[in-house]
């Protein structure tokens, strides 16, 4: 059955008198209840909410700039952190990108200020290097120092802007063995602070430094090349290194999985890296320790010690002594030295790069 819209009670029908208090068929209170504003205040709430209402939109016309501006930095730093974290962007990179963005890529100029490491002609950095760096806004060309580092070496650097707060673009690049090309280790910031990278793989790196197109920048580069541990024995120095690594040993039945460092008996011998001591006496080494920074990481490998400075297991700090060079194990009877190794999951590793001493900056 179809209901039809003849169905509702009609408006006319239904009892005026509800609108009026006290006349009905409900009985309505004839004081106001005072839950509910009498007509001035509820005006004068309605006046305030005007204002605060008026006052909300003008603040949102106001702010809208600063909104846009804000929102504007925000996708920026997005893409430029997704530049960088995810695709492994360097500024310049993100820079070249913008310039073929803004359609100057194809220009002579974009394809010079592009092309300029590759044509930039490299200059060879020693152990240690200070570069004077002079770009004048009118000249289109970039700054490129290499070198080759061994693995157990750290790279220390530090670039400093002549005018605090110029910028310039430089970074850190190692060379893949098998492609020749270049790939970003590390932005480096004319900060004027001392950075530094260990270096874990035999490879050729290189600083390239390279202002904005046709900008200025004055600095210096100060580099330097040292070993990522330092000298294990305090005192010691390159001329007290004997018994290479790899050499035979016991006619060839074994190979010297280690260096030799020569010093007095007694001499301290220092942890080259925060971590626990293990120590184990007997064997050819005789009272050795074994120094663990992490359960996965290497272990630094310390024998033919005289003696201990801490109790088995405990944990120490870069730089203290943990032990005395001596010659105890099968070193007995010969010249006191602290033989020293390092040890990888791959096994041992030469330890002469390592404890070279570390870069110093001047
Ligand atoms: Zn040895």
């Amino acid at each position: 059955m179809r209901v039809s819209s003849s169905c509702r009670i009609p408006r006319r029908a239904l009892p005026h008198s509800t609108k009026r208090p006290g006349r009905g068929l409900i009985n309505m209170p004839t004081t106001p209840d005072p839950r509910i504003p009498s007509p001035p205040a509820r005006r004068q709430r309605r006046l305030v909410l005007e204002i605060v209402l008026l006052g909300v939109m003008l603040g949102a016309l106001w702010a809208k700039p600063v909104w846009r501006a804000q929102a504007e930095h925000s996708v920026s730093r997005a893409l430029s952190w997704g530049a960088h974290d995810v695709l492994g962007l360097s500024d310049r990179e993100i820079y070249a990108a913008r310039l073929w963005l803004a359609g100057l890529a194809g220009t002579p100029n974009g394809q010079r200020w592009q092309a300029a490491p590759a044509d930039a002609t490299p200059v060879a950095l020693g152990a240690r290097h200070s570069a004077a760096l002079d770009f004048a806004d009118d000249t289109i060309r970039a700054a490129v120092y290499t070198l080759a580092v061994e693995r157990g070496q750290q790279l220390a650097w530090r670039l400093t802007a002549d005018l605090p707060g110029s910028t310039v673009f430089a970074s850190l690049e190692r060379q893949a063995p098998a492609t020749d090309g270049w790939s970003l280790v590390t932005p480096v910031t004319p900060d004027g602070e001392i950075h530094r990278v260990d270096v874990d793989a035999q490879a050729r790196y290189r600083f390239v430094v390279q202002p904005r197109l046709f900008e200025a920048f004055a600095g210096r580069l100060v580099t330097a090349r040292g070993g990522q541990l330092g000298m294990p024995v305090v005192g010691a120095a390159a001329r007290d290194i004997g018994g290479g690594f790899g050499v035979a040993r016991d006619g060839g039945a074994r190979r010297h999985e280690g260096i030799d460092i020569f010093a007095k008996a007694g001499t301290p011998v220092i942890a080259v890296v925060d971590g626990r001591v293990v120590h184990r006496q007997g064997g050819l080494g005789g009272k050795t320790i074994f120094l663990s920074p992490s359960l996965t990481g290497p272990r630094y490998y310390y024998a033919h010690l005289s003696a201990y400075t801490h109790h088995d297991g405990a944990r120490v700090s870069a730089g203290d002594v943990i032990g005395r060079v001596g010659n105890t194990g099968n070193a007995a009877g010969g010249p006191p030295h602290l033989h020293f190794g390092i040890y990888s999951r791959g096994g041992a590793i030469d330890p002469a790069a390592f404890i070279a001493p570390k870069p110093v900056l001047r």
